[in-house]
């Protein structure tokens, strides 16, 4: 076959490109390390950039966020052989797919949240940063790894309620019905969940405050406080004390850190998707259910299934 034939140049370009061979030395990933970390400290052992690794081996995109969620079966298979690792453990290292309603439950580019116990223990192995799955995901609230309450970034600050420090019977009272609740969500993030009420539209009701629509006496009982008030033991009390503790709506104003407020919200998801209509009528039973509240925008805002299914 003569070198400059079209046909034999054509098959060329389409071969394969062949797989490379296994580093000598691969780091030690931690517990529950996303991949494109992972890869990333590999390439500081060999003096080169993430960008560089990938295209060693033959990967698509360099970019972690599409990384850690965008592979082929190709790429996945590069990668095992590469890393010295089974196919599975690539895997496991990617994020899972989300539905689309909740994909904004996931951080993509920085942590929402890190443990300070495993951060340090980071810090003290490797001069990398190194990042966990579990910290770009809105529905965990405590580590992976070593079980710890998962903490906010950034310095602690002191101008803002902190109940697992004022009130640490209470807040660890609430822990249950927050792992329930946080199991909840993640499982309707992953697939379609069973109840009718999306949890996510439920954890939008419940950091609503419970005023517009309300009789006098009983705005100056509940006025200012949220729905979550109604389903979490003690909340009313320590809101008095504390002024609003649920953010209006959690990732805009937060009276207290995001993580608090989320253990909160999570923990009276759990109680209300038990019987969302039993549920449900215990806000409207309380609010009042006038025309303009808020509670009736929010179900003429929901599918016509999940409304016939609560009022
Ligand atoms: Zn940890």
């Amino acid at each position: 076959m003569a070198p400059n034939d079209p046909s034999n140049s054509c098959i060329r370009m389409m071969a394969p490109r062949p797989w490379c061979l296994p580093f000598p030395y691969v780091p030690e990933p931690f517990p529950d390390e996303l991949l494109s970390s992972w890869l990333r400290r590999t390439g500081v052992e060999y003096g080169i950039s993430l960008e560089q690794l990938a295209q060693h081996i033959g990967i698509s995109t360099t970019k972690p966020a599409y990384i850690d969620q965008d592979l082929s079966r190709d790429e996945i298979g590069r990668l095992a052989g590469a890393m010295r690792v089974e196919r599975a453990e690539i895997r496991q290292r990617l994020y899972q797919p989300l539905r689309p309603q909740v994909r904004s439950l996931r951080a993509h580019r920085a942590p929402i949240q890190v443990c300070t116990s495993c951060r340090a223990q980071h810090f003290a192995a490797h001069a990398q940063p190194v990042f966990i799955r579990t910290w770009f995901e809105f529905w965990r609230i405590e580590c992976q790894a070593c079980q710890r309450a998962l903490s906010s970034l950034g310095s602690p600050a002191l101008d803002r309620c902190n109940p697992a420090r004022e009130h640490p019977g209470w807040f660890s009272g609430i822990m249950p019905a927050a792992r329930h609740g946080a199991a909840r969500l993640h499982l309707y993030a992953r697939r379609p969940f069973s109840a009718v009420l999306p949890p996510v539209a439920v954890l939008c009701l419940l950091s609503k405050p419970l005023t517009p629509g309300w009789p006098d006496d009983e705005v100056i009982r509940y006025g200012g406080y949220g729905v979550a008030d109604l389903f979490v033991p003690g909340l009313s009390e320590i809101t008095r004390e504390q002024g609003i503790l649920v953010p209006e709506v959690w990732t805009i104003k937060k009276p207290v850190r995001l993580v608090t407020a989320r253990i909160i919200l999570l923990a009276a998801l759990s109680h209300f998707l038990a019987d969302p209509k039993a549920s449900f009528r215990r806000v409207r039973d309380t609010a009042g259910f006038g025309v303009g509240s808020f509670l009736e925008r929010w179900v003429s805002a929901l599918p016509p299934h999940a409304r016939s299914s609560i009022c």
